[in-house]
């Protein structure tokens, strides 16, 4: 069985190298003169690869009940196959790392595990066209090769610079229909100049996302604001929701609870405050409770005057800055793009694959795994995850003739 793995990243290494195991003759065409180029940088380079608390809530895809059985089928046979690589993980909050804390040690495992089961890869080999006769005729700039079976492995157009030929564009012309990618895990825009006047200050909040009145995400975690608007792991997990319904012309506001910790009303807790400390004004007040950059913000904002004591406070001023401080309405005008984004939402729909072989229901002999296909999961190692699973899948059954 002569199989070409189109893309040396995340999803096409695994499913190389578990094919050749099954005894499959695979070779991979690898656009870049190296492979992995985008494994090498996730995690900040240490490679967030695997996350302990696996449910089916942290994947998403408009097709969730396709997902189903390729998380089922895969999601216990992930950890072993790192063994397997000689993967020892460093596990923070359920976060896997490799102990070396280094992605290229992930990278140069597979690699290594690539080279013992005889894959081949061909560098600088970007695949301009695929079609289907009785083999697949595969053609890059300067060579053509014939496969029995083909891996589109390629990812999303997150974070390229110069994609040409992408996945898309293969798997449309063989037939398959595609979702529009959008950008997911990415940063969100805001013109409220609250996030220029505190650019760099982090904050551990609650945020929820409303569609018009209508609360329909929450997140926990760090805030960091910045020049354009947003950033932080929550607002990343929040912007998928964001990037779709940007494009569908809803409008979103952020309303962030800067008193996560807070058990009870904030008019009870600033009055109960300002009692106790009766030699302080709201500024050394608000002080005590949250970042100095935060609260001087929130007091500009309401009209309120550092130096005056809450009791001089009047009541739509106090009213204001209460809501400010545990309900501040962010209006978000736009999120950042691809080239921000560390995955796309969106790609080949799971209707069009068998979820417990990852072929093409449309062209026997296809298969597609990673990125582009329409999963797309939270920060924390759910998108390796997915490519790891969806290899695995893929590579253990191609060698069975007829799989679909
Ligand atoms: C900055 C950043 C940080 C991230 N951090 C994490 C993290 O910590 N944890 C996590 O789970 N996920 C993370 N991700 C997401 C994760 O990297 C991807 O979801 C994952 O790499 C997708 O795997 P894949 O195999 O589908 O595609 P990729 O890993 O992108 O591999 C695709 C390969 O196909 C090649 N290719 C593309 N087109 C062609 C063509 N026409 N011909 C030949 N070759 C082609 C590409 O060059 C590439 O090598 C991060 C992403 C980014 C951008």
């Amino acid at each position: 069985m002569n199989v070409y793995v189109i893309g040396g990243g995340a999803s096409g290494l695994v499913s190389a190298i578990t094919a050749a195991k099954k005894g499959c003759k695979v070779t991979i065409l690898e656009k870049n003169p190296k492979c992995g180029k985008k494994l090498l940088i996730t995690g900040n380079g240490h490679c967030n690869y695997w996350n302990e608390n696996q449910t089916l809530d942290k994947y998403h895809t408009s097709n969730p009940k396709s997902f189903t059985p390729i998380y089922n089928l895969a999601k216990d046979k992930v950890l072993n196959f790192f063994k397997e690589l000689g993967i020892i993980p460093k596990i923070k909050n359920g976060y896997y790392y490799p102990a070396s804390n280094q992605a290229i040690s992930i990278l140069n495992a597979l690699l290594n595990l690539a080279k013992y089961y005889q894959v081949k890869i061909l560098y600088e080999q970007e695949v301009l066209s695929i079609k289907k006769n009785s083999k697949f005729l595969i053609k890059t700039l300067n060579n053509s090769y014939e496969a029995d079976k083909v891996i589109i492995a390629t990812g999303s157009i997150a974070s390229i610079k110069d994609a040409k030929t992408t996945g898309y564009d293969l798997a449309t012309s063989l037939g398959h229909t595609i979702i529009p990618p959008l950008p997911a895990l990415v940063q969100l825009k805001s013109d409220d100049t609250i996030c220029k006047e505190l650019k760099g200050t982090r904050c551990d909040i609650n945020l929820s996302l409303y569609e018009k009145n209508l609360s329909i995400k929450e997140e926990t975690g760090e805030l960091l604001f910045t020049e354009y608007g947003v950033s932080g792991i929550c607002i990343l997990n929040l912007s998928r929701y964001i990037s779709l319904g940007l494009s569908e012309n809803k409008n979103y506001t952020l309303k962030i609870n800067f008193l996560p910790w807070l058990q009870e009303d904030i008019y009870s807790f600033l009055t109960k405050q300002s009692l106790k400390l009766p030699y302080y004004n709201i500024s050394n007040i608000l002080d005590g409770m949250l970042n100095y950059k935060i609260s001087n913000a929130l007091l500009q904002k309401c009209h309120i005057k550092p130096n005056v004591k809450l009791e001089e406070l009047d009541k739509q001023k106090l009213s204001l800055l209460g809501e400010y401080l545990t309900n501040y309405p962010l209006n978000i005008t736009g999120t950042k793009t691809y080239l921000d984004a560390q995955v796309c939402l969106g790609g080949i729909p799971l209707t069009e694959i068998n979820p417990n072989t990852m072929e093409s229901k449309l062209i026997k002999g296809l298969y597609f795994t990673g990125e582009i296909l329409d999963v797309d999961g939270d920060c924390g190692g759910y998108n390796l995850g997915f490519a790891w699973m969806s290899g695995l899948i893929a590579g253990q059954n191609i060698s069975k003739e007829g799989s679909k």
